[in-house]
């Protein structure tokens, strides 16, 4: 079937409707592409369907390919994960996570804004899924804001112990602790700007929601990932491109999409991810309405150059 393309009055949200990336591929077109993980290729559980032979596929036409995404992990975590998936990892050129951003922020220190971070850390990680480590980062975790020269958010399901454990708490607690932070104005590291992720059909919520949350309350956040330029930067450094030899592709409008609109980088919104639900989707590979899909793009202030159901080729 050949491309469709969606009209609207407004110039900007004019995207092309396609079945899969192939029309894009076989063009050449762009010589690097930055995929999203969670909600594009895997659900955290599984691999979507056809996304593993679509990346091979893609590989063969010369695509540079490098995932961005916004996990708290660092990136060697995410190789792991998608080669237990049963992705072939060597297929991408390198990974970049918001967590491995922020460990090397954190460790290096030749950024001006890093540089004046003190050492002293209030610590909000994850328990179930595993906490987070920071060594080699040279950090003091505290329990108090009294003691704290910033706050570092990995997860939302625990605080960071001075011990090295961290202890479970609900969200609510994390949020408490967040009001007394920015009493004393620290700044926020966000090792993960998602607000919540597609896993395994459920959606759950990710540190972004308490960065948010700390913006409200006046405080500082420095964004780590999606939809923050730093990204972008990292990747087409990686790729050794410039933006307009790039394309981005993402379910999420907010990050993926409104990113790369910032970075000046072409997008392909994949609607079947984290926005399902909101655009009426129920099955995989289910088409969205295109007026449904210009709604939420308008909502979210975020403007894709072309949208498919699925990474599918
Ligand atoms: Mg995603």
């Amino acid at each position: 079937m050949r491309p469709s393309c969606s009209f609207s009055s407004n110039e900007a949200q004019l995207f092309q409707s396609l079945n899969g990336i192939r029309h894009l591929a076989e063009t050449r077109r762009f010589k690097a592409w930055f995929l999203d993980q969670f909600g594009v290729l895997h659900d955290g559980k599984q691999p979507y369907p056809g996304a593993i032979s679509t990346l091979k596929t893609l590989s063969k036409h010369g695509a540079k390919m490098v995932i961005i995404s916004n996990s708290s992990r660092r990136a060697a975590t995410t190789i792991e994960k998608m080669n237990s998936l049963g992705f072939d990892s060597s297929l991408f050129l390198g990974v970049i996570t918001s967590g491995e951003l922020t460990h090397q922020y954190l460790q290096r220190r030749d950024d001006s804004w890093f540089a004046a971070l003190g050492r002293s850390c209030i610590h909000m990680t994850w328990s179930d899924r595993g906490a987070i480590s920071l060594e080699g980062l040279g950090l003091h975790v505290v329990e108090n804001a009294e003691d704290a020269d910033f706050i570092l958010a990995h997860g939302t399901e625990a605080l960071g112990h001075p011990s090295g454990t961290a202890l479970p708490m609900k969200l609510e607690d994390l949020e408490k602790i967040l009001e007394s932070c920015a009493l004393k104005k620290i700044p926020m590291v966000v090792a993960n700007p998602d607000f919540v992720t597609v896993e395994a059909k459920a959606l759950r919520v990710m540190p972004g929601t308490l960065a948010a949350k700390y913006e409200k309350l006046g405080g500082e956040v420095k964004w780590m990932g999606k939809p923050d330029k730093i990204i972008y930067k990292s990747a087409m450094l990686m790729a050794g491109v410039d933006a307009s030899d790039c394309i981005a592709v993402g379910d999420s409008l907010h990050h993926d999409i409104k990113g790369a609109n910032m970075a000046g980088i072409e997008s392909a919104f994949i609607t079947g991810g984290i926005h399902a639900t909101e655009l009426g989707l129920s099955s995989f590979g289910e088409v969205a309405e295109s007026s449904s899909v210009q709604d939420l793009t308008s909502k979210y202030d975020a403007y894709p150059s072309y949208m498919l159901p699925s990474f599918t080729w």
